[in-house]
């Protein structure tokens, strides 16, 4: 992937750190995205910039804004920096029964988790074309495949990334730009902490009776998926050998889509 540039959406932490990490050490330089302390994320910045020897810049962008995303774009094209990989990573969680779904949560979960995306992807495809490769990578979930409880917005926007995902499969097919998604199980991340902390206080119980509650309930290896395992899916993805792998949803979740 030398010469290359990726733009990882969500990388100041968790998995898209994770796969910002596995697309640097194949040698892509990086746009990195998200939210965090300005000094942590310059000092991670340089570190991958150091070990891995790439370009590490940071866009600060709210991708739940879509000026925000054509303004992001822009300064990109302006730098003369061109996205070869997109990685639509960023995503929150929002968990409560439907009827009462809070309607402005709803909104920044499809605005976050499946509108970005489109925004993203509508903005990259021009200057893949032009480059005549590509590769678009959406990080669904399992919940992408099937649904739990509680998670309306989320079940809906990660099946929602999944059809996106095969729409831009569809029409790239005959070039050497792919698109396709990646749905991982339970990650240990912020995202899930959050759910963690909310059950053991809930239930009672600590966090780690929580941990293998929630594991238990989903994730038949009831073990979690790591951001470097899902990195490694994404860098093989960017592959030649991949290069017909076209529209895909491939799961790695300890078996959860399996039952
Ligand atoms: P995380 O909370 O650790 O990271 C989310 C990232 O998105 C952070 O970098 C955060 O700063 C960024 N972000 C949040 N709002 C943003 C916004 N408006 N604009 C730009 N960036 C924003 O979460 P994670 O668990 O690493 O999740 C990453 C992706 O993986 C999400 O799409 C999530 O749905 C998906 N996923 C997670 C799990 C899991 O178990 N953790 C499982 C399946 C899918």
């Amino acid at each position: 992937m030398k010469g290359k540039t990726a733009l990882v959406t969500g990388s100041t932490s968790g998995i898209g750190l994770g796969i910002a990490q596995a697309l640097a050490e194949r040698g892509a330089h990086l746009v990195l995205n998200g939210f965090g302390d300005a000094d942590e994320i310059a000092r991670l910045r340089a570190s991958l910039a150091e070990r891995h020897g790439v370009t590490v810049r940071y866009e600060a962008a709210d991708l739940s804004r879509p000026a925000e995303i054509e303004a992001l774009f822009s300064r990109l094209q302006a730098a003369g920096v061109g996205v070869d990989v997109l990685v639509n990573n960023a995503g929150i969680q929002h968990v409560a029964p439907v009827e009462r779904f809070p309607t402005e949560r709803w909104d920044a979960v499809i605005a976050l988790n499946l509108s970005a995306a489109f925004h993203t992807t509508r903005c990259a495809l021009p200057g893949m074309r032009e480059r005549g490769w590509g590769r678009i990578i959406n990080i669904a979930s399992a919940h992408g495949l099937v649904a739990s409880v509680e998670k309306a917005a989320y079940v809906a926007a990660k099946h929602g990334i999944i059809g996106l995902t095969k729409v831009v499969a569809l029409e790239t097919a005959r070039s050497a730009i792919t698109a396709n998604a990646i749905c991982p199980g339970w990650v240990l991340t912020p995202l899930v902490q959050k759910q963690i902390d909310a059950r053991a206080a809930q239930a009672g119980i600590s966090a780690d009776e929580a941990r293998v509650a929630l594991l238990s309930e989903k994730q038949p290896s009831v073990d979690f998926v790591t951001p470097g395992q899902i990195g490694e899916m994404a860098a093989f993805l960017c592959s030649e050998a991949a290069a017909q792998v076209r529209g895909a949803a491939w799961t790695i979740d300890g078996g959860w889509t399996a039952q």
